[in-house]
């Protein structure tokens, strides 16, 4: 079945409980806004309508990608043949509780228990204490910054440094987003997923493995909700740690220009905590020592701020002249320091 098929499909069996979007501009779904128009973007409404759609695409052997806000996506140059899929708007919610959780997980039947929280309206208590324990179920479409500053603004400690991260929580915690030695994985409790067989399943905490950005979430399953922990501090410590993390952002990150980030790992899980033991140099380091600072090609270059990021400086730039750079940076660094350095970004 081919995408105009496929999508014909989609309309008739799922009507109102699956948007479906046509050439969609990647500049509107992405940060970096490189490649062409998205053939066929489609938001499930519901987790049960989610189930079904994978379903559906699986027993016709249709490619997909899920997307979350595509600070870390960058699509190809040619119209993608897969379906991109993205959680409707109403995984944009999240639920607080200031008492105990366990029941969360003790739940036989998750569809249900889901589609009720998502219904649920538990508003974040003002009258928290000091010290005391806040609970927040994240749903995955959640945008990271609004739900930082959030939490931030209520004295509550957990995302002062997620604050910066343009991400939704589900993309987040995927790859245990993270800066200045803090990342999400630190905070999370339970992940709520849609595994690649249709089955609904919680990770506890003990189930999860979080490393440098990396977690054990399989890669082809779905995030749907996060629990994540958080604790009432100082309101004045709280947002003097906010402010720490965006003060080094605006002074050494060129988040004025499209990007998707940092475009490597850190060879060695280096972080930007001066207080940490790094092993081997920084990739923006090592790409600054291979002399590639404001290398360009085509409408891409390497950012003269920060030798990590690569930014789009022209219009017209492509996915090909960020994939260009990318394999001249590697070279380069391999040649002068014999480190292979890795993407961070996940380019289709
Ligand atoms: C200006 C800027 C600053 C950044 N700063 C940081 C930083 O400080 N620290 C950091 O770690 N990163 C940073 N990033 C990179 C990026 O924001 C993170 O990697 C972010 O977590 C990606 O989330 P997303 O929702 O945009 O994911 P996307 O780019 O949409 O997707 C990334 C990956 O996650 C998967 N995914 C997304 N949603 C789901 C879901 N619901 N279920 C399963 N898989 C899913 C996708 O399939 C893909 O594999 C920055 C990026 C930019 C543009």
């Amino acid at each position: 079945m081919n995408l105009a098929e496929c999508k014909k499909n989609i309309i008739s069996k799922f009507a109102d409980e699956v948007l479906v979007l046509e050439d969609v501009e990647t500049k509107k779904v992405t940060t970096f806004g490189l490649g062409t128009a998205l053939p066929l973007l489609v938001e499930p409404q519901s987790v049960q309508a989610l189930t079904q759609l994978l379903a559906f695409l699986k027993e016709n052997k249709i490619a997909w990608y899920i997307l979350g806000c595509g600070s870390n996506t960058v699509f190809p140059d040619e119209p993608l043949q897969k379906v991109v899929i993205r959680l409707g708007k109403r995984f944009n919610k999240a639920c607080f509780w200031n008492t105990d959780v366990s029941s969360l997980y003790e739940q036989d039947n998750i569809l249900e228990s889901l589609e009720h929280f998502l219904n649920l309206e538990t508003p974040l208590q003002a009258n928290i204490a000091v010290g005391e324990t806040v609970y927040a179920l994240v749903f995955a479409r959640t945008m990271l910054v609004a739900f930082a500053n959030k939490m931030c603004a209520n004295a509550l400690a957990g995302l002062e440094y997620g604050n910066g991260i343009p991400s939704t929580i589900g993309g987040a915690v995927l790859i245990n987003a993270g800066a200045h030695g803090w990342a999400i994985g630190s905070i999370t409790e339970a992940v709520w997923i849609l595994d690649h067989e249709g089955v609904l399943k919680i990770l506890k905490k003990e189930d999860l493995v979080f490393s440098y950005r990396n977690s054990n979430i399989p890669t082809d399953a779905v995030v749907l909700a996060v629990l994540l922990k958080f604790t009432k501090d100082d309101p004045e410590q709280v947002q003097a740690r906010r402010k720490h993390g965006l003060d080094y952002r605006k002074a050494h990150q060129p988040i004025n220009l499209p990007s998707a980030g940092s475009i490597f790992k850190n060879p060695s899980g280096t972080t930007n905590n001066a207080q940490e033991q790094t092993v081997l140099p920084p990739a923006g380091k090592l790409i600054d020592l291979a002399g590639l600072k404001g290398f360009r090609v085509g409408g891409c270059e390497v950012s003269s701020l920060n030798a990590n990021w690569i930014v789009k400086v022209d219009d017209s730039a492509k996915t090909s002249d960020l994939l260009e750079i990318m394999r001249v940076v590697r070279e380069k660094v391999k040649e002068q320091s014999g480190i292979e350095l890795q993407s961070e970004v996940k380019i289709l």
